[in-house]
């Protein structure tokens, strides 16, 4: 007789309580034995934009540019970059920097020239273009505040400069500082 597996080939650091893990990044794996966080096929990137985004983000996504410079889709930096992206879109408000798992063989790479105000050089850009392929894994959040209740139950969040969390907060994890990598 054949024995039904209880837990899915993720278990080590799956929290559920099924016998098959779906990872998001990849293909058709609904039997995957990682947790899309940790997808082989994925890089870990970063997308920056002002903190008055958060909730509509961790509610429903990032949003997709229509027009980006090298076409739709959403867009993705390294670390560094994206929190000088960040702090342009927060226009001197707090920022949010949201630290993804990134299929890259949806995304099209490259080389953006130097963005005046913004960055000191020309930087690499990763653009998805099937913009499910990805799972925000923590934000970074400086300065500003955010008012209302944040649900990221399985995220990290991490808070520096003067930020201010004044609702109720339900996350994986929260640090304090803000070191993204
Ligand atoms: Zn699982
Ligand atoms: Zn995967």
């Amino acid at each position: 007789m054949e024995s039904s597996r209880k837990h899915c080939k993720a278990q080590k650091t799956c929290p559920k309580n099924h016998s098959k893990h779906h990872c998001k990044l990849c293909d058709d794996d609904d039997d995957a034995n990682h947790l899309a966080r940790d997808c082989p096929k994925g890089i870990t990137l970063f997308h920056g934009t002002k903190i008055s985004k958060v909730n509509s983000i961790l509610k429903n996504g990032l949003k997709p540019s229509a027009k980006g410079r090298i076409g739709s889709g959403i867009y993705f930096a390294e670390a560094q970059i994206a929190e000088q992206v960040s702090r342009h879109r927060g226009q001197g408000t707090g920022v949010a920097i949201f630290q993804c798992r990134v299929n890259i063989q949806y995304c099209t790479k490259s080389t953006h020239p130097p963005w005046q105000g913004v960055t000191s050089s020309s930087f690499e850009e990763w653009l998805l273009t099937d913009t499910n392929k990805y799972r925000i894994m923590g934000v970074a959040l400086i300065d500003g505040a955010i008012e209302d209740n944040i649900y990221f139950p399985r995220g990290e969040i991490f808070v520096s400069g003067n930020c201010q969390l004044k609702g109720q907060v339900k996350a994986g994890r929260i640090s304090s500082n803000k070191s993204l990598n």
